[in-house]
């Protein structure tokens, strides 16, 4: 794969509670000035836990299909 495939942040929707910081396992996310991102890409183990625990909905993580050949 030539990019990672990362959580999505929607800072529209986020009340920077924090939790996603606090939640993941892989501690790849920070807060910053305008709220949650990804500061360590290469750490996340794309788990999903984000996405399950942030009560605004504003992680979602998506799934790239690639086709085999
Ligand atoms: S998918 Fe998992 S490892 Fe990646 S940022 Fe979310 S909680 Fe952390
Ligand atoms: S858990 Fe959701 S609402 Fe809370 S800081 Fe993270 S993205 Fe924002």
């Amino acid at each position: 794969m030539s990019e990672w495939v990362l959580p999505e942040i929607n800072l529209d929707m986020c009340d920077r509670c924090g939790a996603c910081v606090e939640q993941c396992p892989a501690g790849a996310v920070e807060m910053g000035p305008e709220g949650p991102f990804i500061a360590r890409p290469e750490d996340c183990t794309y788990c999903a836990q984000c996405d399950a625990i942030c009560p605004r909905g504003a992680i979602t993580v998506t799934y790239e299909i690639i086709w085999g050949t």
